[in-house]
């Protein structure tokens, strides 16, 4: 499939899950413009790589205004987002009565609020363009819980709502709206669980192991190529019917 002169914006995508996907959107000849912190520079070059030079903006996804002007930077540098790729993330694990509040309005602002607010600021673009695509990384605790999630959890859910409410606002238009639901995909965001484990006296095998054991039926990490492909589908055109789905890709964990 081409994505020839479409422009893909994923957030969170100096890093795993969303690096991934930035490069399936990149070797299928989308433009792109990536988002985040830590190493750009690695980022940059990794897309670089496999076709056009790419945009960054470091937007920190908490902050409405600074969000606002990645979107006004997408417009004059691209001409608009055509795929928005809604991947940033963060995690913190605490059982509520103890869960620090800074952390819960965090996660609330990048995992769920930054979702509404590039939608609303990339939506007018594809409107005039006619054609979008929307996906949203939410994930497997976008549809069942966990304990000590519940942040995670709740911004999760709220993921999976506001993608059905888009997909039912642009259902009459070639603007489709989707959410990934992954299980497991060994990332910096999972490592630091496993190595909480770690810390706590585990050996790294056994952490990792142990980790899959509990969720994951296939025993094994999903991998970011392979939410990729699931990506590149989404964009496909025969893809146009699936509007606000939920689609995991979890190695089982939502079948038990
Ligand atoms: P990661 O920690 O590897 O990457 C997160 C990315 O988001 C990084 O590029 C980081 O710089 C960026 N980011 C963090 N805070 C930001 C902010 N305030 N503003 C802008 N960018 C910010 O995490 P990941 O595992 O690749 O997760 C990506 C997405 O996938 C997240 O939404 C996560 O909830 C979801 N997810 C991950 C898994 C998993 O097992 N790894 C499973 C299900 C869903």
């Amino acid at each position: 499939m081409s994505l020839q002169g479409k422009t893909a914006l994923v957030t969170g995508s100096t890093s795993g899950i969303g690096l991934g996907l930035a490069a399936s959107l990149a070797a299928a000849g989308a433009r792109v413009i990536l988002n985040g912190f830590g190493d750009v520079e690695q980022a940059r070059e990794q897309i670089a790589r496999l076709g056009a030079q790419p945009g960054y903006h470091g937007a920190d996804l908490g902050d409405p205004e600074q969000i606002a002007d990645m979107m006004r930077y997408a417009e004059r540098e691209f001409g608009g987002v055509d795929i928005l790729v809604n991947n940033a993330g963060i995690q913190h694990v605490a059982p509520a009565d103890r869960f620090p509040v800074d952390k819960w309005n965090a996660i609330i602002a990048i995992n769920l609020s930054s979702v509404f607010h590039t939608s609303r600021l990339a939506l007018p673009g594809m409107r005039r363009r006619n054609w979008g695509r929307i996906i949203n990384l939410a994930s497997v605790h976008g549809l069942v819980a966990s304990k000590d999630k519940s942040a995670y959890v709740a911004a999760k859910h709220g993921v999976v709502g506001l993608t059905k409410t888009l997909a039912l606002e642009t259902a009459r238009t070639p603007i489709t709206c989707n959410a990934i639901c992954p299980g497991w995909v060994l990332t910096p965001l999972v490592q630091q669980q496993i190595d909480q484990r770690i810390a706590a006296g585990v050996d790294p095998q056994q952490a990792r192991d142990d980790l899959l054991a509990e969720k994951q039926p296939s025993q094994e990490f999903v991998t970011p190529q392979q939410l990729g492909e699931l990506a590149l589908f989404l964009c496909s055109e025969a893809a146009v019917q699936v509007r606000g789905a939920a689609w995991n890709m979890d190695g089982g964990w939502l079948a038990q």
